[in-house]
């Protein structure tokens, strides 16, 4: 039977397909990565990477890291408000329609990989030896798939039609600034803002990330814009900003039990639903999928090894401590007040949080401390409408 002209095609160029599709083509693989877009192209997203995705990231992309973060301002609007300032950074923001461009180039760049942009999947058949996946640029096969196509992936639907995800809205708005501080970003949430979500405000080199994030259910994309308008009013900093433009974008929940891998496919990044419940952060976990789909699919072609590895994977190292996560931001969520009353106002808990968000410490960790220590953590800085903890 003839082989696929491809070794393996990965569907979607954002952070997760590229750098599945960077690690496949240095391990000699000959991949196909096509993307529905023509790049440069705009992602709604704050562009904040954490520490976690370091790992990963190649040295040639660093120079696009706009600022350092290593400051965290989190309220309950804005008069109550917890400055938390990390000794070491958290990470970085980018601004995503450069840094995806540059991403992309960079996979270009290397012999083995063929890039087809402006090519959009539009259905996907698994046979026995071999994937087809039929696209607006004709019929393409390989020997093996990575779904890396984002949030409304069209490779799940095609592989798993009937499997339910869980999915928030959000409403992001890039304002450029009449005059914006060097030095490392101060980035803000808000609790108040967005009911069962929060508010966003991410300094980046030139603009503000602007944004409300609200959970599920139809309608939370016209809340989440209906509530950005007010948000902005409130707060001094963004007083004179001028919208360059706006989107409401879906954005998965993690904690996801359904399946990740069929024998020759697997999903990744937001198509596979690996974002943080409580901070929205999906980056650095498209990042690490990436690299454990481009890890499972070579063992696959060279040995023969299942993929069900792969979906397990996923499981322990992300969606399983993100079930944990869920119910973290039910409580913040559904109880801003008490639950900023209570983390936010803690020297101990606010420490504990950088330590998750750079990946040192699991949610179930934090958890289990705030509960065993609640007694002696509660009497803090009840009074006093803003409070400034230093963390290493
Ligand atoms: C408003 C907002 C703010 C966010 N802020 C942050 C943040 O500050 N930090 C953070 O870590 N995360 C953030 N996220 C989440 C983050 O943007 C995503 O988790 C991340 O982009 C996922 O990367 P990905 O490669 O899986 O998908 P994407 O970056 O979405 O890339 C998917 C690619 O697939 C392509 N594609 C889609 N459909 C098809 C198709 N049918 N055929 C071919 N190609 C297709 C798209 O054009 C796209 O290029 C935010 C998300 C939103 C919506």
């Amino acid at each position: 039977m003839e082989r696929p002209r491809w070794d393996v095609i990965v569907a979607g160029a954002g952070p997760a397909g590229c750098h599945a599709a960077w690690e496949l083509g240095r391990r000699g693989w000959h991949v196909l990565l096509i993307d529905r877009a023509s790049f440069p192209r705009w992602k709604p997203c704050a562009g904040g990477i954490t520490v976690k995705a370091s790992p990963y990231i190649p040295a040639e992309l660093r120079n696009l890291f706009e600022r350092e973060m290593s400051e965290a301002v989190i309220s309950y609007g804005p008069r109550l408000v917890t400055r938390i300032r990390s000794s070491r950074p958290v990470g970085w923001v980018v601004h995503r329609e450069t840094f995806d461009a540059a991403h992309l180039e960079l996979v270009r760049s290397l012999d083995r990989v063929d890039v087809l942009e402006g090519c959009t999947v539009r259905d996907v058949i698994e046979t026995a030896w071999q994937v087809v996946v039929t696209t607006s640029c004709g019929e393409l096969r390989s020997l093996a798939l990575v779904g890396a196509d984002g949030v409304e992936s069209r490779v799940r639907r095609a592989i798993f039609p009937t499997a339910e995800r869980e999915f928030a809205a959000t409403y992001e708005m890039e304002a450029r600034m009449p005059h914006i501080e060097d030095g490392p970003a101060s980035v803000s949430f808000d609790l108040q803002s967005f009911p069962g979500g929060y508010g966003w405000i991410f300094p980046k080199r030139t603009t503000f990330s602007i944004g409300g994030y609200v959970e599920g259910g139809p309608g939370g994309g016209r809340v989440a814009r209906a509530r950005l308008e007010r948000f902005i009013a409130c707060w001094p900093q963004l007083e004179g900003s001028e919208p360059v433009r706006a989107r409401g974008y879906r954005i998965p929940v993690g904690g996801s039990r359904a399946r990740m891998n069929t024998n020759r496919i697997v999903l990744a990044g937001d198509a596979a639903g690996t974002v943080d419940p409580v901070t929205g952060e999906g980056i650095s976990y498209a990042f690490m999928t990436g690299h454990l789909a481009a890890q499972a699919i070579d063992a696959m072609l060279k040995t023969g090894r299942s993929l069900d590895g792969y979906g397990l994977q996923l499981w322990w190292k992300i969606h399983g401590p993100f079930v944990l996560a869920r119910r973290l931001s039910d409580l913040l969520f559904h109880h801003p007040r008490s639950a900023f009353e209570y983390l936010f106002r803690n020297r101990r808990i606010c420490g504990w949080f950088v330590r998750v968000i750079r990946g040192e410490m699991t949610y179930a960790g934090l958890l289990a401390r705030a509960a065993v220590l609640a007694p002696v953590l509660i009497p803090s800085h009840r009074n006093g409408h803003e409070v400034t903890f230093n963390v290493p």
